[in-house]
């Protein structure tokens, strides 16, 4: 089966802008940013969205949390503020099956959501 664009990424078969890496995770640079740092955090397993998610992959979303509060620090966000966000299904503009977080920060963002 076609890999998706995020294993791609995930794999290192495409290019990408890669700011954070271990065994289970990637971080990378937003392709088209919402904000002065946008950064996209995804598992290196595909697993297509938040809906997909199984009781064996908690450990996993508190790794995602920890790497993204991880990486605002390292991108000076952390005292100012940030936001972590995971967009899920088409009412959310989810344009990707691959679960994702995403990580922005560097201005104010507005509250509620557009
Ligand atoms: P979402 O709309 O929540 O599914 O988020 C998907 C995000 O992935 C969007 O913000 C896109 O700009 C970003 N994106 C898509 N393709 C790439 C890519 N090749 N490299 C970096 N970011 C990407
Ligand atoms: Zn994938």
């Amino acid at each position: 089966m076609e890999k998706c664009i995020f294993c791609k990424i995930a794999s290192h078969e495409i290019g990408s802008n890669v700011v954070f890496e271990d065994e289970k995770l990637v971080a990378f640079k937003d392709i088209n940013p919402a904000a002065p740092v946008h950064i996209v955090i995804i598992p290196k397993a595909h697993i297509t969205g938040v809906l997909a998610l199984r009781e064996k992959d908690k450990e996993l979303i508190g790794d995602i949390i920890l790497a993204a509060r991880k990486i605002a620090g390292e991108f000076g966000i952390a005292e100012d503020g940030f936001r972590i966000v995971t967009n899920s299904g088409p009412n959310a503009g989810q344009s990707v099956a691959h679960l994702h977080f995403h990580l922005l920060g560097g201005r104010t963002l507005g509250w509620p959501p557009g």
